[in-house]
């Protein structure tokens, strides 16, 4: 009996083994091809609101990618792959390209000030030219360097440091910002944190969701309010999705936010609509 159960939960054991690995090699097989042929791939744009003067300040480039069956399949998932067999490299250039052409015409058609963030991955960093591939795609877009901001994660100080820290102060030097994503959730001690160059901080939607809870909970976003306060840096909050959420969010001191509450990611059409609809009926 027992063998029997233990025989059957091997056979279960191997199959979804099996099936895992399939999935993940016919997700890289598809995932290589929407890229060499730029198929499912497309930007959705979130915008980036100053909620105390409820001014649009920029968007957030967010990756999607629709696979041959017509599923979209989630950035938690496909990025992750791109980045154990280096796709994310030849990808990454391509939403940095994207997002910017985008940008560029935004700026054109009169949203002058518009700033965009766009996600890049530690391992991005890795290749010797990254930096040099920026900026020749803002170059190439036509866009300021001032208005480009890379999102990176708290990750990459786990990154070959001088390496890394070297490319980010090229493209500092050449105007970009900086914003460290996801803040205060990675693995990172403090004092690395207070080593990382960066302009920004996206404070994690997990903090956000704690602003409006017990006392304790409030506290810690407090704190991670003063982190931003403390080093001086540019702060934003995520995952905004609550009148209540923005309220204790702008009392605490923190005006830029992003979220449910203003916007949801949206297609670059989508976009021009919202900001349509927005504007008063004066300009
Ligand atoms: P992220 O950069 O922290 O992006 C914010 C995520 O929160 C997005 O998920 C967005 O859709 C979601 N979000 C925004 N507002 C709200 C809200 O009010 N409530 C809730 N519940 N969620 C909200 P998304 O688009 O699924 O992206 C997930 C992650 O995938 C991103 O997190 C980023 O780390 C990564 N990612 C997306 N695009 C790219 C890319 O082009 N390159 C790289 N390297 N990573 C990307
Ligand atoms: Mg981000
Ligand atoms: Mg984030
Ligand atoms: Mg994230």
């Amino acid at each position: 009996q027992a063998r029997q159960s233990g025989g059957g939960a091997w056979s279960y054991f191997t199959r979804t083994m099996s099936e895992d690995v399939q999935s993940r090699v016919s997700m890289l097989h598809s995932l290589r091809a929407a890229i060499d042929f730029k198929r499912g791939l497309s930007l959705a744009y979130q915008p980036l609101v100053n909620a105390r003067s409820g001014k649009l300040v920029g968007a957030e480039a967010l990756l999607r990618w629709r696979n041959d069956f017509g599923e979209s399949v989630s950035p938690q998932r496909f990025i992750p792959l791109a980045e154990r067999t280096g796709l994310i490299n030849e990808l990454g250039l391509w939403v940095i390209e994207t997002a910017l052409d985008r940008l560029a015409r935004w700026r054109a058609q009169g949203l002058s000030d518009m700033v965009m963030s766009i996600n890049v991955s530690s391992v991005q960093f890795r290749a010797d030219d990254f930096a040099a591939q920026v900026k020749r795609l803002i170059d190439l877009c036509d866009v300021p360097a001032v208005a480009v901001t890379l999102e990176i994660t708290e990750s990459i100080a786990l990154e070959d440091h001088a390496h890394v820290m070297e490319q980010i102060a090229e493209l500092r030097r050449f105007g970009v910002s900086f914003a460290i994503d996801d803040f205060g959730t990675g693995f990172s001690s403090l004092s690395q944190i207070a080593l990382l160059p960066a302009d920004q901080l996206k404070i994690d939607r997990a903090f956000v969701d704690k602003v409006c809870n017990s006392a304790a909970d409030h506290s810690l976003a407090a704190t991670v309010v003063m982190l931003a306060q403390g080093r001086n840096l540019g702060m934003v909050a995520e995952g905004v999705e609550t009148e209540e959420q923005k309220d204790a969010l702008l009392a605490l001191g923190c005006e830029k936010m992003q979220g449910y509450l203003f916007g949801r990611p949206m297609s670059a059409e989508q976009f021009d609509a919202w900001v349509r609809e927005r504007r008063p009926a004066s300009t």
